[in-house]
């Protein structure tokens, strides 16, 4: 009898004959060369698609943690692979520095993230595996290699993102920024009038993103600001403590999926009452504004406590409300019982070979489904879509694509599964999703 993992919705769950937590790079590299596969890191296992999933080893990274040096004049620091993002937070504060940006919640490690594309929004920023500078790296053969522009360069352009496939980073240096406050405003607006205004909205601030309840007429702003002002603290909520809001919105869910006819009638509702967090009046448009002042790790995460499952895409930027128009008149027509709303954000383009960003700017759109309610009938509908706009999935969220169509949407797909081959010739790391992700029998 092995432990059980699971991922963060519940629906990956893996029993591996081996769960190793090593301390040190030179056990993980003990742990790769002895170990039985197929080997897979795990890091705190929020994503959606089986990346993790063996019955053979997996490890995770816990005792890896911690900024282990870092620059002041240059803002880069070196950060331990295993180290949440929401540690890395205050640790990097103490050095005068901030991640340049960060997604709506912090609890994945910093190689997970990394491993993923894992990004947030704003027009000229890219995801956090634009901002890696260096990294080590432990081969199939427990070599341990370091890479960087200068280094090992095609690794390093290659395992920037490469979702554990290439070997198990242990420490990742970063680009970072100054300590910055951030002041979140924002309201309801209609949706076609953000759709018409995206790009001006995007440029008015350096985040911007919406929520849209494909049932409801109007979309939930929200910018985050660079400010001046003094910024107050935030208590972080423990692991699973519900916010009011994630009961609001849990008993919604319960309720639309015993009472499929309510779903229009709760997201309108979800998105009248969702206004009223901030205070009355209209400025620029905006229904209800006010305003909170934070630093920036306290700013971007959200509390995420209402479990579900998710498909994301990312589509040039250009196309993106055109994109996420037609999603959601195929979510309101398609008869299947959903609340979540659908996300709408941009990210830079980067030059990491396997980055849905790679060498374009884009719109990301993310649907979600309650995780007690069945979601592939839903993300096959609007994975449909997203394909005809050019869409790139995200690494760690649910899609059905393969090799085939990859190889269509990745110009350096064939440079990327040499160097894996090279790496990791008889196919250690890879599981099943990996074999058919890279088209391996
Ligand atoms: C509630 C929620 C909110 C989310 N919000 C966002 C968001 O705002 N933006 C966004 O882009 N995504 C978001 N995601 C997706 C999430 O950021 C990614 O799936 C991320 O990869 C999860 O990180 P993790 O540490 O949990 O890694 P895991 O999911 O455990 O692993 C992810 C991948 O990284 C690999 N990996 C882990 N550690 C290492 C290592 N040391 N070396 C090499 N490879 C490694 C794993 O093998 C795996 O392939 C969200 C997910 C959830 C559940």
């Amino acid at each position: 009898m092995t432990d059980v993992w699971s991922n963060w919705s519940g629906w990956v769950k893996a029993w591996p004959r081996q769960l190793a937590t090593p301390a040190s790079e030179e056990e993980v590299a003990k742990i790769i060369r002895d170990a039985q596969g197929p080997v897979r890191v795990a890091g705190r296992g929020h994503s959606f698609t089986p990346l993790v999933e063996s019955d053979g080893t997996i490890l995770t990274l816990f005792g890896l943690s911690g900024v282990v040096d870092h620059d002041p004049e240059s803002m880069i620091a070196r950060i331990r692979a295993g180290t949440t993002i929401r540690d890395l937070g205050p640790a990097l504060f103490e050095h005068g520095l901030a991640l340049v940006n960060q997604g709506d919640i912090d609890r994945q490690t910093l190689a997970g993230a990394v491993g993923t594309g894992t990004h947030g929004t704003g027009g000229g920023l890219g995801s956090l595996s634009a901002g890696v500078k260096a990294f080590r790296l432990v081969t199939a053969s427990g070599e341990v290699m370091s890479c960087s522009r200068t280094e090992n360069s095609d690794v390093f352009d290659a395992g920037r993102v490469s979702f554990g496939s290439l070997g198990v980073m242990t420490e990742i240096t970063m680009q970072c920024a100054k300590t910055y406050a951030l002041e979140e405003t924002g309201g309801r607006m209609p949706i076609a009038e953000a759709l018409d205004r995206a790009e001006a909205l995007r440029d008015e601030g350096r985040h911007f993103e919406f929520f849209w309840f494909p049932f409801a007429d109007q979309a939930l702003i929200k910018f985050l600001k660079e400010t001046d002002k003094e910024p107050r603290p935030r208590r972080r909520r423990p692991d699973g403590e519900m916010s009011r809001d994630d009961k609001i919105m849990q008993l919604a869910c319960d309720v639309a999926r015993a009472f499929p006819f309510l779903r229009g009638p709760l997201q309108r509702l979800l998105t009248s009452s969702s206004g009223s967090r901030y205070s009355s009046g209209s400025i620029n448009g905006i229904e209800g504004q006010s305003a909170k002042v934070r630093w920036s790790h306290d700013a971007f995460p959200s509390d995420r406590n209402v479990r579900f499952n998710e498909m994301e895409y990312a589509v040039p930027a250009e196309k993106g409300p055109d994109c996420i128009r037609e999603v959601g008149e195929h979510m309101r027509k398609c008869g299947i019982n959903f609340l979540f709303p659908l996300e709408f954000r941009y990210v830079a383009g980067d030059d990491a070979w396997l980055s849905p960003f790679y060498r374009r700017d884009s719109v990301t759109i993310s649907v979600h489904q309650y995780h007690r309610q069945p979601y592939r009938a839903l993300f096959a509908g609007v994975e449909d879509i997203f394909r005809r706009y050019e869409g790139r999935p995200h690494w760690g969220k649910l899609h059905t694509c393969g090799a085939k169509e990859f190889e269509a949407l990745y110009p350096k797909w064939d440079d990327f599964q040499a160097v894996r081959r090279r790496l990791d010739p008889a196919g250690k790391f890879l599981n099943d999703h990996l074999r058919h992700v890279f088209g391996e029998s």
